[in-house]
């Protein structure tokens, strides 16, 4: 219904509903005024009995709600937007694109403060001393000391900030008691905008004559930095993919535009942020979650301002405004922790991609084991493909081979061929990685006698043992349980402790090569950042010693005196129930291989296996990732499955198992309805339970949508996404939908 002279706000709330909300400007506020809003402002708005934050997404003079209904604005909070038009738009794309609540979308974009009213640029007052100030006999103000001390202080030097006069040994207090003096007078002070960053010249003794690879990679990204184009970096461990990086973004600083760098979770490590600081002589901010609300909130406020130079985070940095944008980077782009795994299901890789384009500047995704999606995209030509194949400087590739240890005599794991080889390296006075995909002691606990396994109350799964500290736990829920002295099922004390985990390697390693130290680096060595970087600046020291860890270890670290890495057991993702198994499989074991040899010492990576004819492991041993992909895009090709098709998974979770069952099938007949009347172009696989029915104690029940037809499942998804809240059922669970899932567990 048009109201012709009115003007309707149309405002993104953060609630679980997916519409947006019309309102009426705020009281006072003229309407041609209210249509000049700028979309991205903050606006305070009623909403049910309470008063939310929501963010204008645009202000017309249609809406189709009854006047009387409309409801006014109560505040504006901000007066300049504080989403860039193209890093809107990006977001009203991700809400449809990952049919998520569009209020939502925005509130997750915002740091934390700002979803509240706090201010984008807070006011700041100062203290100016009056006319009466200056003119009076300091001696009427009689014992008063503080005060007169204050008062001479502002007669010398006016106006002061509080935090100044307060460094001076002044409170609050008695600014306040002069200025119920009239001595004092407080003045607002506008905030001062921050100017853009400048570019000097900065000399780095450690940057190196990029080679004749490096140096092509860089001229094809230089040719295309004007618009949006996307390039894949597609280079081996240590083929000096970083210092690619650090050219272009030279070149983009020169011209005073602004990188973004998106890096894994673990990725981010002082290290990193200090190759960057150590080669620019600007502004690099971080963000991440170590951060607190408030450094965050700075680091957002300098990105945005156009004061940092770099911007370098984590999954959520892709939401970092920038004032001049000029490049997106993002590094190992195959990594898991790109992928948001609840609530606003994202991929940051996906999304830095929209981002560009919308932006309007190139992107530079690099791996040394680039996703199935971005290799396929490369090969289709939709991405450039830049390869760098050989090792940068003086480092040769690390040599690969497999030890079978499927009719081996093993001491706790270790293959006596593994623990010559130990011993040699450590003894030529080098650095040993020892890589084991499992944290604790032991994966499992088992009663000899009656083959009871020590299984979480609230999950699907076996319990871990943890011998620091003492206890049982689920790696899943985080429960934690005792560790029982006999059986509970038959009272035997034949309990054992079955597998490998980090602890007891350590145990073990200590005891075997106990002239060098064994450094632990897993999720529970490493709780607090110090204590990582503690860790790895041990490890940069250099001496000989065995570092023994998780994938923590895999995640992109130039360790330079490593020449030996070992893999415990490569056959976990052998024969994973997950269709991505095989891919993240290989991509650890060349990450882990690649942390061999970077230097000037050849590296060498022995991989232990009971299969070690599987083709998968010899190819990975006598070729190159590039041939593994061929293979697995090959097998993907033939099962229909990304990236030759698209998924989207639908979840019920519920403690009662009926709910959650009866859920998904509702879920299911309105699902197969709408697709019907798309000539069913979406298949549908379930609903069955999920391979881990049961996890932190609710029940898991999957459906999965696969389609060629990449619109199809939108439109699918949109009309469902409108329907399920209706149905009363789908108030009694937890239903999530996930597009383009990575996790099917
Ligand atoms: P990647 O990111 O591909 O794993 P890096 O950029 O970290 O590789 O490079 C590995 C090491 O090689 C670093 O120490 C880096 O300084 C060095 N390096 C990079 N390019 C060159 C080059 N052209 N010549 C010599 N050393 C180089
Ligand atoms: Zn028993
Ligand atoms: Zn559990």
């Amino acid at each position: 219904m048009p109201i012709p002279t009115q003007a309707i706000l149309c405002v993104a709330i953060p609630s679980p509903l997916r519409s947006l909300f019309d309102y009426l400007p705020p009281t006072g506020l003229e309407s041609d005024v209210a249509l000049q809003l700028r979309p991205g402002i903050r606006v305070l708005v009623p909403f049910g009995n309470r008063r939310v934050v929501g963010v204008l997404i645009r202000s017309s003079n249609r809406t189709d709600v009854i006047p009387k209904k409309l409801r006014s604005v109560t505040d504006i909070i901000d007066w300049e937007p504080l989403f860039s038009t193209a890093l809107l738009n990006s977001l009203l794309w991700a809400a449809d694109y990952y049919q998520h609540p569009i209020g939502e979308v925005f509130s997750t974009a915002l740091p934390a403060s700002l979803r509240q009213q706090a201010q984008l640029n807070p006011t700041s007052y100062s203290w100016q001393i009056t006319e009466k100030g200056m003119a009076i006999e300091i001696e009427c103000l009689g014992r008063a000391y503080r005060q007169k001390s204050l008062l001479h202080l502002l007669r010398e030097q006016s106006p002061l900030t509080a935090a100044q006069c307060k460094t001076a040994g002044f409170n609050i207090q008695l600014l306040q008691q002069l200025r119920d003096k009239k001595l004092v007078n407080r003045i607002l002070q506008q905030p001062t905008k921050t100017a853009a960053f400048v570019f000097t010249e900065k000399i780095d003794p450690d940057k190196p004559r990029v080679n004749t690879e490096q140096q092509l990679a860089i001229k094809t990204i230089a040719g295309g930095l004007e618009k949006f184009h996307c390039f894949l970096l597609d280079g081996i461990t240590g083929s000096g993919k970083t210092e690619v990086y650090l050219q272009i973004i030279e070149q983009q600083l020169r011209i005073g535009k602004q990188t973004l760098i998106l890096v894994p979770e673990i990725g981010l490590t002082p290290q990193t942020i200090d190759r960057f600081r150590k080669r620019f002589q600007v502004s690099v901010v971080a963000i991440h979650s170590g951060l607190t609300n408030n450094e965050k909130l700075n680091s957002w406020r300098v990105a945005r301002s156009g004061a940092a130079g770099v911007v370098i985070g984590t999954r959520s940095a892709v939401f970092t405004p920038l004032a001049n944008p000029g490049l997106i980077i993002v590094d190992e782009e195959h990594d898991a922790s790109f992928k948001q795994q609840d609530g606003f299901r994202y991929s940051a890789r996906d999304l830095a991609v929209i981002r560009a384009k919308e932006e309007s500047v190139c992107i530079v995704l690099g791996s040394a084991t680039p996703s199935l999606e971005s290799m396929q995209n490369a090969l289709s030509g939709k991405f450039a493909h830049l390869k760098l194949l050989n090792r940068a400087g003086k480092a040769l590739p690390p040599k690969l081979k497999l030890i079978d240890i499927a009719n081996e005599y093993t001491q706790s794991g270790f293959s006596e061929e593994l623990l010559t080889q130990i011993h040699q390296h450590l003894h030529s006075g080098n650095q040993v990685l020892v890589f084991i995909n499992r944290r604790g002691f032991a994966p499992v606990l088992k009663c000899d006698n009656c083959g009871w396994l020590a299984e979480c109350e609230r999950c699907d799964t076996q319990l871990t043992v943890h011998r620091v500290p003492l206890a049982l736990k689920c790696h899943h829920c985080g429960s934690n349980k005792l560790i029982p002295k006999s059986c509970p099922a038959c009272q035997s004390k034949q309990i054992v402790t079955l597998g490998m985990g980090t602890q007891r390697s350590e145990q073990f390693l200590s005891r075997q090569f106990p002239a060098y130290p064994c450094l632990r680096i897993d999720r529970d060595s490493t709780r607090s950042r110090t204590r990582l970087n503690s860790l790895l600046e041990k490890i940069k020291s250099g001496s000989p010693s065995i570092l023994l860890g998780t994938q923590i270890l895999a995640k992109g670290h130039h360790f330079p005196n490593i020449t030996l890495v070992a893999i415990l057991d490569a056959d976990y993702g052998l024969f994973s129930a997950d269709f991505r198994g095989q891919e993240n499989m290989a991509q650890i074991l060349l990450q882990v291989a690649g942390r061999a040899g970077r230097a000037d010492r050849a590296g060498k990576v022995l991989i232990q296996t009971r299969h070690s004819t599987h083709p998968m492991l010899q190819t990975l041993v006598k070729s190159s990732y590039r041939d593994i992909a061929d293979i697995l895009l090959k097998d993907r090709k033939t099962a229909e499955m990304p990236p030759f098709s698209h998924l989207a998974l639908v979840r019920c979770e519920s403690q009662d198992i009926k709910l959650a069952t009866t859920a998904i099938n509702q879920i299911a007949c309105l699902l197969a309805a709408k697709n019907q009347t798309l000539c069913g172009a979406v298949k549908m696989q379930g609903p069955l339970p999920a391979p881990m029915e049961k996890r932190a104690g609710r029940y898991r029940m999957h459906l999965l949508l696969q389609t060629r037809s990449r619109p199809a499942l939108s439109r699918l998804l949109n009309q469902a996404c409108q329907e399920i809240p209706n149905l009363k059922i789908s108030r009694k669970v937890r239903w999530s939908l996930d597009v383009d899932p990575s996790d099917l567990i």
